[in-house]
């Protein structure tokens, strides 16, 4: 097998454990469905992974230094405590994505503190929940990210989200959302930022079972290929040699398939 991909999925893990609703939706938390769906689609695909998970309420929010250099891709799930993330780690984030990092944010994680920062722009949009219907048109086929879909992905039941997206203008503008409320929604951009690629995702409303839908499974797991970085390397002067080789994974981070809360490792 390949060398693994390592994906840490980042969750703000609020809601799951307050509201009954979603608990009953995704009752070991947003973070282990993604994860499991990962572990699922690379089972399927033979391709091996490496997953991990971490949360707000761990210490230093479930990331350091060390995770993240031992991380590809960074998945980011938040809502209503974006103000709660400490703006050490969003440096700590922000740091490794200009390094190479992939990161791929997630529906109401537009209003992260990471995704604003990178992005420089408010991100504010227009939101609606009324549990309506959602066609994700898929406009780029041929990109990695859109590979095994259809013409267009449909929820039955999802949260609005309209424009205007106030973001800057994508790099690739993959998917486009319509709704039954007749408004319209950029629901998948890419972005570079350094050396790190950005995907922002639309679905994943936590009241919803988006995150059980496989077509949505699909998309996360092409996008965790996608962002993977080509290399790692801190931006220097050009009087500077310094580069930073492609840091090893340590023997304690699993073979494929195996989950690891940060805890285990720090
Ligand atoms: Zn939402």
């Amino acid at each position: 097998m390949s060398t693994p991909l390592r994906v840490t999925i980042w969750n703000e893990f609020r809601h799951e454990t307050k509201n009954p609703a979603v608990q009953a939706i995704y009752p070991d938390g947003i973070h282990h469905t993604i994860s499991q769906a990962l572990q699922t689609q690379a089972a399927a695909a033979g391709s091996a992974i490496a997953l991990r998970t971490a949360t707000l309420d761990e210490p230093n929010h479930g990331l350091s230094e060390e995770i993240l250099a031992d991380t590809d891709v960074l998945f980011w799930w938040g809502h209503c405590a974006h103000g709660a993330v400490a703006d050490s780690t969003v440096d700590l984030v922000q740091r490794h994505v200009l390094e190479g990092m992939g990161l791929v944010v997630l529906h109401s994680g537009h209003f992260s503190k990471i995704f604003r920062r990178l992005l420089g722009t408010n991100c504010s949009l227009k939101w609606r929940e009324k549990a309506e219907k959602e066609r994700l048109w898929v406009i780029e086929p041929s990109h990695p990210i859109c590979q095994g879909l259809g013409e267009y992905i449909e929820l039955p039941h999802t949260e609005m989200y309209g424009e205007r997206f106030d973001i800057p203008t994508p790099d690739e503008l993959l998917f486009i959302s319509w709704f039954a409320g007749g408004e319209v929604f950029r629901s998948g951009c890419t972005w570079r930022r350094g050396h790190g690629k950005i995907f922002y995702f639309r679905p994943g409303h936590e009241t919803y079972p988006i995150y059980h839908n496989g077509e949505i499974q699909r998309v996360l797991y092409n996008a965790a290929h996608w962002a993977r970085p080509s290399m790692r390397k801190k931006d220097v002067c050009p009087n500077s040699p310094e580069l930073e080789p492609l840091p090893k994974p340590p023997a304690s981070f699993g073979s494929a398939g195996i989950v690891q809360s940060a805890k285990d490792i720090q």
